[in-house]
């Protein structure tokens, strides 16, 4: 059985395949997990619907379209969630993604913010790199930090 391409550690059927094919995410953890997972396997529509309308808006497909091809995604991370539950109306969520780019490493941190309409999540908006500094893999030592914020090494991160 195949593992989820979101890192959970679950199986796709386990984990996002459900939401994938249409079952509301429950909480913010579960949609930016499918959403990460839709960006890994080429689903730009699962992308564009789960946008809130303001960021559908903004949401630009060729352009993503061209992206997603050339990217080779290493992982996400997910850091801290803040509300974002079966409850609540809003959602944060601090992560990280790995990804490499015509052979180069990079990791973005990005805190995204998620709306519940009519019962479902949608994604709004996000603030990229939150501490103001794009961190570029190949620089990172094994035993440095891991530059997702996960405090733990890079080599038992996500350079594993
Ligand atoms: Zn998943
Ligand atoms: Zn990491």
């Amino acid at each position: 059985m195949a593992l989820c391409p979101c890192c959970s550690g679950y199986a796709f059927e386990e984990c996002c395949a459900s939401i994938l094919a249409g079952t509301p995410a429950p909480t913010v953890v579960a949609l930016m997990r499918s959403r990460y997972t839709a960006y890994v396997t080429g689903n730009i529509d699962y992308i564009e619907q789960t946008c809130a309308r303001n960021a559908r808006e903004e949401f630009n497909c060729p352009e993503v379209e061209r992206y997603i091809d050339e990217m080779d995604w290493q992982g996400l991370d997910i850091l801290r969630v803040t509300e974002g539950g079966a409850e609540d109306e809003r959602g944060f969520v601090d992560f990280a993604f790995h990804l490499k780019h015509k052979g180069k490493p990079y990791t973005q941190r990005e805190i995204a913010t998620f709306e519940r309409i009519d019962g479902r999540w949608y994604y709004t908006d996000s603030e990229v790199n939150p501490k103001g500094k794009t961190v570029h893999a190949e620089k990172i030592g094994r035993n440095d930090p891991c530059p997702c914020g996960s405090e733990k090494k890079y080599k038992k991160c996500c350079g594993s």
